[in-house]
């Protein structure tokens, strides 16, 4: 049977990121990673989250200081062509 999914889950903007990791250090269950920036050159890493391993805590969104994370019902999520391969 698959996983419950959480009532939110948190959608991160990659464009915002600057990977300065304060999300990463607040994640209860570790499903935020650093990768590789693609956009601009000077941001050379940001962060992606894992979103079947997100619990929608609420805490990195809280922490971000550039307002990248947002938690967002998972029932939207769902239905979000961008993301909904990711948590079936
Ligand atoms: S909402 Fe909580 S569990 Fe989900 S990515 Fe953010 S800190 Fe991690
Ligand atoms: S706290 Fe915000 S800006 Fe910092 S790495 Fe996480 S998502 Fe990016």
């Amino acid at each position: 049977m698959a996983k419950k999914l959480p009532k939110q889950l948190a959608i991160l903007d990659e464009d915002l990121c600057t990977g300065c990791e304060a999300c990463i250090t607040v994640c209860p269950v570790d499903c935020i990673d650093i990768i590789a920036g693609q956009r601009d050159p000077n941001v050379l890493k940001v962060c992606t989250i894992d979103l079947p391993r997100c619990i929608g805590c609420t805490l990195c969104e809280q922490v971000c200081p550039w307002n990248c994370i947002q938690m967002v019902p998972t029932e939207q999520v769902q239905i979000n062509p961008a993301y909904a391969d990711k948590i079936e």
